[in-house]
Order: C-alpha cells, then sequence, then structure tokens
C-alpha cells in the first residue's frame, strides 16, 4: 500500500449476515471507522435455532441435481433469503438475472464447488450495493494450483494489484479459481482464508474477524459454562488449541497474516464494544501473562502398544515402527516410551482401514514380545505462554487430574514448552477439562 493511513481487512461471518438487521449493524461497525476499507462476507447463517445456513442449502441443491431430484423448491427458499435482505434493507437491487445463470448452470451440472460459492457471491453484491462499495469477484483475484491447493503467491500479486485501484471493497470470501478457471472453494468456514490472503496483500494493519462470540474462550463453553474470555493469544498458542478442537478460525486462516505478522482480532458483532481476542505474531512487551492461555481436547486416538526386551538399544527400532505407519498413510500424534515399551499414539479414524495389516507387519518386523492397540483415548493440550520457565504449573496440572479421580494416560510436552499434552480415557475429556480450568481459575471444582 502507498499511502500510511490504517487499513483494516473486516470479515464478517455468516451468523453477522443472517438477515437485514445483521447487515444494519455490519454497516455502522463499517462506516464507524474509514480505515475498514476491504470487507469480506461469509454467505448468510442461521437466524435461529432450526434454521439453515444457505450455504447447506446450496450443498443440498447440487445434491439433489446429481440425485436427478426437483431442487427448484430449494433454490426458491434461498432466493427468498436473500431477497428478504435486500427488501429489508430497502435496496433497489435484483438478483434475478444471477438466479437465472444459477439456475442454467445447475441444469446443465454446475460444480458443486461453483454452486456452494453462489453464497458469498450474493451475499457480496448486496453487501457492496449497501455499503456503496465496489465489488471484486474473488474468482479474479484468488488461484489455486494443480494440486487444488492455495497459490499463495500468484494470489497475493494479483490480489495486490487489484486493491491497488480500489480504496473500499467487498470480496466475497470461501472461493476462488482452479487452474483450469473454474470455481473453487476452500474447505467450509474458508472465508476466514480469504480475510487472511486480502489482509496480507494490502499489508493491513490489522485483520478484524467479525463473529457472534466477544473472542476465543479459554475452554470450550459446552463444557465449562461461561469461561474467561482470552485477551491476547499468539498465533502459534492458537495452533495448539485449535488442532486440538477448539473452533475459531479455520486452521489455515492464519497462515497468510502470519508471514507478515498482521494481528487478527476476532470481534462480536452484536457487541462491537468488547475488546475480543487479539491473536499476534508475538506477546506485547507489556505482555499480561496468565500461567495458562487455554485448554482444548479431542477424543478419537488410538494408541498401539509395543513391548519387546532391550528395545531401548536395538537401533533403527522406531524408524522400523514409522515406516510401516507411514506406508498405511498413518501420521503419528505423540511417541510416549519406556526402554522396553513404545506407544504410538495415532487417529482412531485413520487406523481404522488398515489396524489388522498395521499390527499384522508391526509383528513380522519388529517381533514384540507383545503388541496390543487400545482404543477411546482422548487428549486434552493444556496451552500458555505463560507455562515457559514457570514451576509448579505441571505439579497443579496433575494433582487436580489426580484429585478429580482420573487416571492419566500418557503426557508430552512440547519442546517450545507452551504446551502439555495429557491422554485419558475418552470418558474422562470433559471431567479432566473442568478440573484443569477450575484450579487454574480459582472456583470450587464441580
Ligand atoms: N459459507 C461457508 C461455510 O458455511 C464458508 C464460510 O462461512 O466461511 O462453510
Amino acid at each position: 500500500m502507498q499511502s500510511n493511513a490504517a487499513v483494516k481487512v473486516v470479515k464478517f461471518g455468516g451468523s453477522s449476515l443472517a438477515d437485514a438487521e445483521h447487515f444494519k449493524k455490519v454497516a455502522d461497525i463499517i462506516k464507524a471507522d474509514p480505515s475498514r476499507r476491504y470487507v469480506v462476507p461469509s454467505a448468510p447463517g442461521k437466524r435461529f435455532g432450526g434454521d439453515s445456513k444457505v450455504t447447506d442449502m446450496l450443498y443440498e441443491c447440487y445434491d439433489r441435481v446429481v440425485n436427478n431430484n426437483d431442487y427448484t423448491d430449494i433454490l426458491d427458499k434461498i432466493k427468498e433469503r436473500y431477497d428478504l435482505i435486500i427488501k429489508g434493507l430497502e435496496l433497489n437491487l435484483s438478483l434475478d438475472k444471477e438466479f437465472s445463470a444459477i439456475e442454467s448452470i445447475l441444469s446443465n451440472r454446475a460444480s458443486c464447488d461453483y454452486v456452494a460459492s453462489r453464497g458469498e457471491y450474493l451475499n457480496g453484491l448486496i453487501l457492496a450495493s449497501y455499503l456503496g462499495f465496489s465489488f471484486i469477484d474473488a474468482a479474479d483475484v484468488i488461484f489455486f494450483d494443480s494440486d487444488g491447493l492455495l497459490d499463495s503467491e500468484k494470489t497475493n500479486k494479483v490480489m495486490c494489484k487489484k486493491l491497488s485501484h480500489y480504496e473500499y471493497a467487498v470480496i466475497p470470501g470461501f472461493y476462488g479459481s482452479a487452474c483450469d478457471g473454474s470455481t473453487k472453494t476452500f474447505s467450509r468456514g474458508g472465508s476466514d482464508i480469504t480475510g487472511s490472503i486480502i489482509a496480507r496483500a494490502v499489508e493491513a494493519d490489522i485483520y478484524e474477524n467479525w463473529t457472534d462470540v466477544s473472542g476465543v474462550k479459554m475452554v470450550d463453553p459446552r463444557i465449562v459454562e461461561n469461561p474467561k474470555t482470552i485477551s491476547v493469544i499468539t498465533y502459534s498458542e492458537l495452533r495448539e488449541l485449535a488442532y486440538m478442537g477448539a473452533t475459531v478460525l479455520h486452521e489455515d486462516a492464519i497462515f497468510p497474516v502470519r508471514l507478515t505478522g498482521i494481528p487478527i482480532n476476532i470481534k462480536n458483532t452484536n457487541r462491537p464494544d468488547d475488546e475480543g481476542t487479539m491473536i499476534v505474531l508475538q506477546a506485547p512487551d507489556d505482555d499480561v501473562r496468565n500461567e495458562i492461555t487455554g485448554i482444548a481436547g479431542k477424543k478419537g486416538f488410538s494408541v498401539i502398544n509395543i513391548v519387546k526386551d532391550m528395545m531401548n538399544s536395538e537401533v533403527g527400532f522406531g524408524r522400523k515402527v514409522l515406516s510401516i505407519l507411514e506406508k498405511y498413510k498413518i501420521s503419528f500424534e505423540h511417541i510416549p516410551s519406556g526402554i522396553d515399551s513404545m506407544g504410538v499414539i495415532v487417529s482412531s479414524a485413520l487406523l481404522a482401514e488398515s489396524r489388522e495389516r498395521v499390527i499384522n507387519e508391526l509383528s513380522c518386523e519388529i517381533v514384540p514380545d507383545c503388541i496390543s492397540i487400545e482404543d477411546n483415548i482422548a487428549l486434552v493440550a493444556v496451552v500458555g505462554r505463560g507455562m515457559v520457565e514457570s514451576v509448579g504449573i505441571a505439579a497443579r496440572i496433575f494433582k487436580a487430574i489426580g484429585e478429580a479421580g482420573i487416571n492419566v494416560r500418557m503426557i508430552d510436552q512440547g519442546s517450545t514448552e507452551n504446551n502439555i499434552i495429557i491422554g485419558i480415557s475418552a470418558n474422562d475429556l470433559e471431567n479432566t477439562i473442568k478440573a484443569i480450568y477450575y484450579e487454574f481459575d480459582g472456583k470450587e471444582n464441580s
């Protein structure tokens, strides 16, 4: 960007753009700060419990086409959703032409990605018209390579050049162009990635990601009622929590902004004055380091237990085990080991297909004294930059778990010392998270 004025990229999720009332809130937020220049909308989300997301309706539409079922009623419902928004905003805008185009492409067997992408595309047209901003089709500025992965460098170059001609613009989230020119989407929730790509291209001062919660919670609110909000979290802490199941941003949304250290601010469209959570490359100098930043956990793991006398002195033992897993495309999560035993923690779903073959090959190749698989393991990650070089935190974590009567199956501390991973029985997942949270939140364990 040539000018020195602040630039903010703002992405609004589906719940923030579900109906006309929310569009008005979004416009108020954007107009309140002239540096909010590049806007990325999702497709309309649910308006109430039991409602449907437009993206889900579009996928349903596509399924019906593929199965030769009538799809017109569902397409009419989608059109109704957009027409209601247009009417509520009193816009002089018609999407008839766009819907005819969608219908004709649908009857000619449109691709699934094309159909799904229309949710963001149409919402972008409405938002651009309501704000009086230019509309830029994401298909012209976001590109995928022949492996279907984001072509970051081409995208950055084209996006940079294109946006330098626009002071204010709306760019729909979630999709771009494949290398054959067809429309291609990211995986679900991918508008977060679009926002991040744009923030990198315009060298934004901040990427604001607006949703319906006031930031990232220390733990899943379905497990602990009303948990604390994290005010500052680093990209790497967030990656640890997201990998373990915390759903805040799309996993891949971190990468483009991380390259240039642009902070992400998670904000609440319904409570715009709340500070939300800042996601940063490095904690600020005056960082208030909480002992723990967050806790997350995930079920669905298995341990392959291998026992063999003198394993520790058998050079190449670990390599043999891992190369068999590699052959079956099973990545490992953790490898806790003793002198004569080794456990390999893997995703149960990844193991399912080749379970018998893996055991047979391991038995032949490494001739163990004993080999078995234990399922129903859950992993809990306790994450925090405040743990680095702090004394006594691990002791408190394990005391809390012990007092809750939970048996620990595995312990692993990352080499960066900002996470401790604990393996437990899947049935103990919720209680483990609660026990640790209440230990550090200072409340009574319940
Ligand atoms: N609309 C898409 C979805 O529901 C993408 C997004 O909202 O980010 O997954």
